[in-house]
């Protein structure tokens, strides 16, 4: 592959930046494209004009607003430019979405899970799912441009193969068996939680840009469930965002603790996702086999005991709640202090576990001195984990459909 020229790379750095302002505040008329880009009026319209012929962006024509003079014509990415689909790896479901360019859902389809066996003819089996859902929308294979997998656990920061998951196990899958027979996507799989943390940055980069402040330069979303999963987004120099997903639950928390399902002893998530609190909270010797899924249900009544004043219910939620905190403060020692938004099913007993998560916080010299992190809790985990689906897999389009018009 020949090098790309200086002036080359700035004209693709520069319709990014283009694509990019009209992905977060589109559609964008040719005056506020420069306003939001810094760019000149020239450069802009030979931008536009180039990713017009290439199909990438269409005009939009809007009347005045009084009726009358001209119309306000403004640009946007064309929806049928190519399709996306998300898929959503949980424990006890699949959830796929097809998204045209736009970023407009198109449709959605829910799967329950098989079992146990299902990793070896996982790929062959999510292949189907997106045939009929081309299918139902008359779309051809070729149209579908990204596949975006998210799925709790460790993820090849290379391939499209999934390491380690409570799903699976260490049974690895490679998603790049659903290549074929026309399907060529370029195959994108994320850790949930590195999506979850992802989507915060957009929302709180926006809020800040609303405000006119400066965006934090730091963030997590901490993901409380069956698992636990830790999300950090940090402002790199040049004022993105760049997330991670550091294996926090699996970090020791307690040396001769219990044994995790990874099968490690002592980790944090042995002691605060759901089947560790049920350990406790029954007394069942903590070198007990992790249960693989426990349905949300035996969590409530758990939680419904330790409301009631069930002692050694309260104490395994505080338990707990000491792992998170105690974790969060140390991550804080490594990092610097960030508010932290905790999100997933287990939010609902925060509130069972908040004694035991600032004890926990408390211990940490880096807190005592720079003082307590914001803490938030989000509810809707699901629309994150989808926004941050869209985010990647949308920005991943831009970046192709830019390289595709200056061949
Ligand atoms: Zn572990």
């Amino acid at each position: 592959m020949l090098a790309k020229s200086s002036t080359e790379i700035v004209r693709q750095q520069n319709s990014g930046l283009v694509l990019a302002q009209l992905r977060r505040h589109g559609p964008l008329s040719h005056t506020e494209l420069s306003d939001r880009t810094g760019l000149s009026s020239a450069t802009v319209s030979a931008i536009t004009a180039e990713l017009e012929r290439h199909q990438v962006i269409e005009r939009q024509e809007q009347a005045p607003p009084a009726g009358r003079g001209r119309p306000r014509v403004s640009f946007t990415q064309r929806r049928e430019c190519g399709y996306l689909i998300a898929v959503r790896i949980s424990s006890d479901q699949l959830e796929y979405s097809l998204v045209d360019y736009g970023g407009t859902l198109i449709d959605r389809l829910e799967e329950t899970r098989r079992g146990q066996d299902e990793a070896r003819s996982f790929a062959s089996a999510l292949r189907n799912t997106i045939e009929r859902l081309c299918e139902r929308s008359s779309l051809s294979l070729g149209e579908i441009r990204v596949v975006s997998i998210s799925s709790k656990g460790l993820v090849d920061p290379l391939q499209p193969v999934l390491l380690w998951s409570p799903v699976f196990g260490d049974v690895s899958v490679d998603f790049s068996a659903i290549r074929g027979g026309g399907l060529e996507p370029d195959i994108l799989l994320s850790n949930e939680t590195r999506l979850v943390a992802g989507a915060l940055a957009r929302i709180v980069e926006r809020q800040a840009d609303e405000r006119g402040t400066l965006p934090p330069r730091a963030l997590c979303a901490l993901s409380l469930g069956h698992g636990i999963g830790l999300g950090i987004a940090h402002l790199d120099p040049s004022g993105e965002y760049q997330v991670a997903a550091p294996d926090f639950g699996h970090m020791l928390h307690l040396a001769n603790g219990g044994l995790c399902r990874c099968g490690s002893i002592g980790c944090i998530e042995a002691t605060a996702g759901f089947y560790g609190i049920l350990r406790t909270a029954f007394e069942v010797p903590s070198d007990t086999i992790p249960a693989r899924f426990v349905p949300i249900i035996e969590m409530e009544k758990l939680a419904a005991n330790a409301r009631r004043g069930d002692r050694q219910a309260q104490f395994a939620f505080r338990q707990a709640g000491l792992a998170l905190g105690q974790g969060l403060g140390r991550m804080q020692s490594l990092n610097e202090k960030m508010p932290v938004y905790f999100t997933g099913p287990g939010v609902r007993f925060y509130d069972l576990m908040e004694r035991g998560l600032m004890e926990g916080l408390g211990q940490s010299r880096a807190i005592r001195r720079e003082g307590m992190p914001e803490l938030h809790i989000i509810l809707d985990e699901t629309a994150l984990v989808f926004a941050g689906h869209l985010d990647l897999a949308l920005g991943h389009m831009d970046r192709t459909a830019i390289s595709a018009s200056q061949e």
